[in-house]
C-alpha cells in the first residue's frame, strides 16, 4: 500500500513534466542525463516550476546546478550548438539554443547582502539553501531533473499550498529589507495571478515601503521593476495598488494617484487596442505609455526629476518630456473643429514617438466630455499615413537645378512634402516645377 502510494506520487510529478511540449521534455531527460554523468544534481527552479503547477504556458527554462553552473553550461552549449552568454560574478549564464529557445543556468548559491538594497554576494551553495535565499513561497519550487528522481518536486516552504490558496508570502521577515524590488515582485504576481498577499507579508511589506529602503535601490533596478509591472497584462490594477501602498512617492514624492491621473490611465488599454487594430505594424512600448499617463499630470520639473531618479534612457526620456503639456497643446489643436491641414498635422505630431501618440489619444478618451473623440481618430490616421510620404527631389537634384547648398534645402524640401502631403503635388515632375517657380519667385 505504502509503496503503491509512493508510485502513484512519483507519477503526479511526472505528470508535471509531461505538460511541457514532448520537444522540452525530451531535452529535459537529456540534460538530467548529462548531468548525472558528471555527477551533478540539476533542477529546474523558481518561477518555471511555478507556472507548470498553476499550468500556464512556460516560455524560458531556468535551471540550476548543484556544482559548477556554469562549466555545465558550456557543455550543454558544445553539445546542442547553442549561443552562450556567462555571468562570472553571478554565477550564471544564458544559452540561446538554434531554434530560438532560451535556458538561465545557475549554480545552487546562497546569498548574503553586506547592506539592505544592494546586490548580494554569492557562494555555493546546495539547493535547499538556494530554495531559502528566493522571494516567495510560490517561486522557491523546484524539480530535479537526474534520471533516478526525474520529475521529483522540491517543496520546501509549502509553495503548492499558497498556489492552491491563491497567496503571496515571502520567506521569512527580512525579505523586502535585503531585496526590495521585492515589494514590486510581490505586486506583479499578485496582480498577474489575481492572488492576495498574505496578512504577515502585507504587513512586513507596508513596513518596508514606509522606510527609506526603496530609495536606497539604484535608478536602473527600480527602472526595471516598475517597466515589468507596467508590461503586465493588466498594469492598471498593478498602478492603483501601488497607489494604495503609498509606493509612487518613490517615483517621485509628490506624484500621486489623483483622480485625474486616474482617469489618463484607466483609459490607456482603450487606447492601445484603437491603436493596435488600427496600426498593426506600429510596436508600442506599453510600459512606456503608462509611466507617461502617470505623469501626465505632472510638471516638467516633476518629470525631469522622474527621468533622473529611475536612469531612463535618452529616448524615453524624451517620449516621458513630451507626455506633459506639449500632448496637451497638440491635443488642444487636434479636437479643434477649425480645418487643419494634413500638413499642419503632420508638423504637429512629427516628434512625437508613436507612445506620446497613444498617450494623447488615452487623454483624449479619459476628457470629459469626451469631445470629438472622431475628429482625434481621424486625424491620428491621416497623420499615419502621411508619415511615410516622401518627396522624390533630394538634395542632390536641387543641386543639379543650380541651387547652392545650404539650410534653404531643408526648407524647400520640408515645403515640397506639406504641398505632396497635402495632395497639391503628386508626381517628381510637379516637384520640379513648384521648386522653379519659387526659384524664379
Ligand atoms: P516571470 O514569470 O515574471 O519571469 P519569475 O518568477 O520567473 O517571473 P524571474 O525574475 O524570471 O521571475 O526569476 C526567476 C526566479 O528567480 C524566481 O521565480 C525566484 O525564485 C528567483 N528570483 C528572482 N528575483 C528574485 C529576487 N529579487 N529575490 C529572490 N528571488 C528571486
Ligand atoms: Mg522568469
Amino acid at each position: 500500500m505504502l509503496q503503491w502510494r509512493a508510485v502513484k506520487h512519483r507519477m503526479t510529478q511526472n505528470d508535471l513534466l509531461r505538460r511541457l511540449p514532448q520537444k522540452r521534455l525530451f531535452l529535459l531527460r537529456e540534460l538530467g542525463n548529462l548531468a548525472d554523468e558528471g555527477g551533478l544534481s540539476l533542477y529546474l527552479v523558481g518561477g518555471v516550476v511555478r507556472d507548470l503547477l498553476l499550468k500556464r504556458e512556460i516560455w524560458d527554462f531556468d535551471l540550476t546546478v548543484e556544482g559548477d553552473g556554469i562549466a555545465f553550461a558550456r557543455l550543454v552549449a558544445d553539445r546542442y550548438g547553442a549561443g552562450l552568454a556567462v555571468f562570472e560574478r553571478f554565477a550564471t549564464a544564458r544559452l540561446a539554443f538554434p531554434d530560438g529557445f532560451k535556458m538561465d543556468i545557475a549554480t545552487t548559491r546562497r546569498e548574503s547582502y553586506a547592506q539592505p538594497a544592494v546586490l548580494p554576494t554569492v557562494q555555493p551553495a546546495s539547493i535547499e539553501e538556494d530554495l531559502s535565499r528566493r522571494d516567495f513561497t510560490i517561486n522557491a519550487v523546484a524539480v530535479q531533473l537526474n534520471p533516478w528522481q526525474f520529475g521529483r518536486l522540491l517543496d520546501p516552504y509549502g509553495g503548492q499550498h499558497d498556489l492552491r490558496a491563491r497567496t503571496i508570502r515571502v520567506l521569512h521577515a527580512g525579505s523586502f529589507q535585503d531585496d526590495p524590488t521585492r515589494i514590486f515582485r510581490a505586486i506583479r504576481f499578485e496582480q498577474r495571478f489575481g492572488f492576495r498577499l498574505e496578512r504577515i507579508t502585507v504587513r512586513l511589506l507596508a513596513q518596508a515601503a514606509s522606510t527609506n529602503l526603496i530609495q536606497q535601490l539604484s535608478g536602473p533596478r527600480l527602472q526595471n521593476e516598475i517597466l515589468l509591472l507596467f508590461d503586465e497584462h493588466d498594469p492598471v490594477r498593478a498602478i492603483a495598488r501601488l497607489g494604495q501602498l503609498k509606493l509612487l512617492r518613490f517615483l517621485h514624492r509628490r506624484l500621486d494617484y489623483t483622480e485625474n491621473v486616474k482617469r489618463v490611465v484607466t483609459a490607456v488599454p482603450k487606447a492601445l487596442a484603437w491603436w493596435a487594430r488600427r496600426f498593426p505594424n506600429s510596436v508600442i512600448q506599453r510600459s512606456i505609455v503608462y509611466l507617461m499617463a502617470l505623469s501626465s499630470e505632472s510638471s516638467p520639473v516633476v518629470v525631469a526629476a522622474m527621468i533622473r531618479r529611475l536612469a531612463l534612457s535618452r529616448e524615453r526620456a524624451k517620449d516621458m518630456s513630451a507626455g506633459g503639456r506639449r500632448v496637451d497643446h497638440a491635443l488642444k489643436r487636434l479636437t479643434n473643429k477649425g480645418t487643419m491641414r494634413p500638413s499642419q498635422v503632420y508638423r504637429l505630431l512629427t516628434d512625437f514617438s508613436d507612445e506620446a501618440l497613444v498617450l494623447l489619444l488615452a487623454k483624449q478618451v479619459s476628457a470629459q466630455p469626451r469631445a470629438r473623440l472622431n475628429l482625434l481618430k481621424r486625424r491620428l490616421a491621416e497623420y499615419m499615413k502621411n508619415k511615410a510620404v516622401k518627396t522624390a527631389l533630394t538634395g542632390r537634384d536641387l543641386q543639379a537645378m543650380g541651387l547652392q547648398p545650404g539650410p534653404q534645402y531643408k526648407i524647400i524640401l520640408g515645403k515640397l512634402l506639406d504641398e505632396r502631403i497635402d495632395g497639391v503635388i503628386t508626381t517628381d515632375a510637379d516637384e520640379r516645377v513648384l521648386v522653379r517657380k519659387w526659384l524664379a519667385g
